[in-house]
């Protein structure tokens, strides 16, 4: 067992399946190229010492001095981790810890879970505890959860520590059963186009909470343990529930089916057949769920209008990305429509970029720290 390491892991890009995580249902991520790197050296004075090149200042404290509220900030989705493994009984004790992250801040591509998943492996692996990914990724929400305080489900630190290269992973969320399924859109000429749409984040920490209320108190008026498990149709669902609270379901409901279907069609190598069900999944999450804002609605317009085979907003919404399923040869013009659509009404000047799917985190030493 070595005292020191470099350890990667990768944000996330959700293809479908949004807002059913929390309620014990399906999703299907892709790893993104863009990794938080954590260099990580185990100490013997029993102090967690924190830096990150994208944060100023550094966090002390001892590992026995942690408790949720005794750090805040950036520090807190790190020392979240260490503090929840030791809750579960795993004898971690001080390191230091520098971060270095290419996952953009906020963009809903999940820098805050790839922080976590960093950092569980390193210093698990760095403390001689072999816990599987799956446990991994559970403390790591439980970091989040109760360390942080966001209510966040288990996808993003599922996608970070389990996705594999070229590869879908369809996780259902109540099993943690996973499966990885092809996902090279290369060879077939098309191109997953991101576009992050640098909207404000307005109002996410406190709509998401909310949200997730809603789905709980429908998932008690249908008497189901959750919503996943509602087979009882969606018609007539105004006769039991609030209007709003029939609109949550139906959302719930027709994206755990959207997430079945996509992964069959992956399956069968119908990858174009895909894109319909991405804009589905959009206006469902603009009229029922109610998380997009402007920017998400322009950006999938102006990208369905340009000829993207289907587009999405990605993430918990109320700002973040879209995704659009494109073909390679409208790369630039669907580029172009986004850029102009939002110039015409104001928006900041949107991210455009195309990913492929990544491989989950690793060990990573040969890279050089610079
Ligand atoms: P997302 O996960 O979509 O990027 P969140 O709000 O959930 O957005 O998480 C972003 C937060 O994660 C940042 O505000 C910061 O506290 C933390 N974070 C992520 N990456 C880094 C990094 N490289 N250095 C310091 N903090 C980071
Ligand atoms: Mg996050």
């Amino acid at each position: 067992m070595t005292r020191d390491g470099v350890f990667e892991a990768p944000g996330r890009i959700n293809l479908i399946g949004e807002h059913t995580d929390y309620n014990d249902g399906f999703v299907l991520p892709i790893a993104l190229p863009h990794v938080v790197r954590i260099t990580a050296a185990r100490r013997d004075d029993g102090v967690l010492r924190l830096s990150s090149r994208q944060a100023s200042g550094v966090t002390e404290i001892r590992v026995v001095d942690l408790v949720p509220g005794a750090v805040t900030g950036w520090a807190a989705y790190v020392a979240g981790v260490v503090w929840a493994l030791r809750e579960e009984g795993h004898p971690i004790g001080g390191f230091g810890l520098l971060v270095d992250g290419q996952v953009p801040l906020g963009a809903g591509l999940s820098s805050s879970a790839a922080l976590e998943s960093a950092t569980a492996l390193a210093v698990t692996e760095l403390s001689g505890v072999s816990l599987d990914r799956r446990s991994l990724a559970r403390i790591a929400q439980r970091a989040e959860n109760e360390f942080v305080g966001m209510p966040c489900g288990i996808m993003d630190q599922s996608a970070s520590l389990l996705a594999r290269e070229r590869h879908a992973l369809l996780l259902d969320t109540r099993s943690m059963e996973t499966e990885h399924i092809p996902f090279d859109l290369a060879p077939a000429g098309l191109t997953l186009l991101v576009v992050d749409t640098k909207a404000p984040h307005r109002l996410v920490d406190g709509e998401y909470a909310a949200r997730r209320r809603d789905c709980h108190r429908a998932a008690e008026l249908l008497g189901v343990p959750a919503l996943r498990d509602w087979d009882g149709g969606l018609d007539g669902l105004g006769q039991d529930l609030p209007e709003r609270l029939g609109r949550r379901v139906r959302h719930v409901v027709t994206e755990n089916a959207r997430v079945a279907r996509v992964a069959d069609l992956l399956r069968a190598g119908r990858i174009r057949e895909i894109g319909p069900l991405l804009t589905e999944s959009h206006v469902s999450l603009r009229d029922d769920y109610e998380v997009t804002v402007p920017e998400l609605d322009v950006a999938v317009e102006a990208l369905v209008a340009a000829g993207a085979l289907g587009a999405r907003m990605t993430g918990g919404g109320f700002g973040g990305c879209v995704i659009a399923l494109v073909e390679e040869m409208a790369v630039q013009e669907c580029t172009t429509a986004v850029l102009e659509a939002f110039a015409g009404r104001g928006f900041a000047r949107p991210d455009c970029w195309t990913a492929v799917a990544a491989a989950g985190a690793r060990r990573a030493d040969h890279v050089p720290v610079v």
